[in-house]
């Protein structure tokens, strides 16, 4: 009997394994199919400053629409991209994508606070970073101080001497770096002295119990403390309540971004923010 189970859980597991293996392949190529068939879209969500609530930029986010399953977020298909190399792919569509977006804005006579492009762990090592954002930024006319760049911790950790490199190239061209989900990934605090970054961005999930959880509110003060003294600029992400507004503003937190102000939405529906 013992036996029995063993192969049924066997049997199930390979199964199991199969399947899974065999949807990441058809996700493989129908991503390849969506970069060539245009499905990917951007929404932009607006940044804030939390004082006077005016427009201080917008983060670029990659959405994949697809013909059948709907509007998939990135969290389903960026961490697959990024294992099977199509990242770069991503990246570099993205990066057009957004510099194509300013343009058009820039041409129809919005003021165009700075966008932010979200740049993948993955793209240290095997991407063309820096070239496609000077491509990008070349075919739209697109200065540099317009952009910014949001990396992980974990993307300065694989290789500390490249990253702080190519953070460096990045500033040279006037791009903004942003370091972003800050304090939730695998790093040391040494690097904040090494890396030229401007921007903090406090992980939404340090934000979410505000004002229910002490540890929370405690942690976010130190952030927004230690990033002062660093002469950082502190952005607080996932606001959704205005008392989490008010916590971080008592604090000395002067920028954000969440629900409680907006969405991430089309290009289109964004251009009512940029008119008032
Ligand atoms: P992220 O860069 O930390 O982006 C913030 C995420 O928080 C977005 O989710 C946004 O919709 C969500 N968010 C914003 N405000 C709130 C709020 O008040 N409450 C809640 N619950 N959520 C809020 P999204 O768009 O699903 O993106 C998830 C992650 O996917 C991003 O996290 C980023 O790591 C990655 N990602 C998105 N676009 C790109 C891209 O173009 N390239 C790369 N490499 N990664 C991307
Ligand atoms: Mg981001
Ligand atoms: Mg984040
Ligand atoms: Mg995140």
């Amino acid at each position: 009997q013992v036996k029995q189970k063993g192969r049924d859980s066997y049997s199930f597991y390979t199964e199991h394994l199969t399947t899974n293996a065999q949807r990441k392949a058809e996700m493989e190529s129908e991503l390849h199919r969506a970069i060539l068939n245009n499905e990917l879209m951007l929404q932009y969500q607006p940044q804030f400053n939390l004082n006077n609530e005016e427009l201080v930029g917008m983060e670029a986010l990659v959405r994949w629409n697809h013909p059948v399953k709907g509007m998939i977020p990135p969290d389903l298909f960026i961490p697959l991209a990024e294992e099977s190399g199509l990242i770069n792919k991503i990246s570099e569509w993205v990066c057009n994508a957004a510099c194509q977006q300013v343009r058009i804005w820039l041409d129809k006579g919005f003021r165009v606070p700075r966008v932010a492009v979200n740049v993948s762990g993955a793209e240290l090592m095997g991407g063309n970073l820096l070239t496609n954002f000077t491509s990008a930024m070349s075919t739209h006319r697109i200065a540099g101080s317009q952009l910014e760049a949001e990396i992980t911790e974990n993307f300065m950790m694989q290789d500390v001497e490249r990253a702080v490199g190519l953070v460096n190239e990045l500033r040279d061209l006037g791009i903004v770096i942003a370091v972003d989900d800050f304090g939730t990934g695998y790093s040391s605090l040494a690097y904040l002295k090494t890396l030229p970054i401007h921007r903090l961005k406090i992980d939404r999930t340090f934000v979410r119990e505000i004002p229910n959880n002490v540890n929370d509110m405690a942690i976010t003060h130190a952030i927004i403390a230690m990033g002062e003294s660093l002469g950082l600029e502190i952005l607080a992400e996932g606001i959704e309540t205005r008392e989490q507004q008010a916590f971080l503003r008592s604090k000395g937190c002067s920028l954000g971004q969440g629900y409680l102000f907006a969405r991430p939405l089309s290009a289109e529906n964004i251009e009512g923010w940029l008119a008032h």
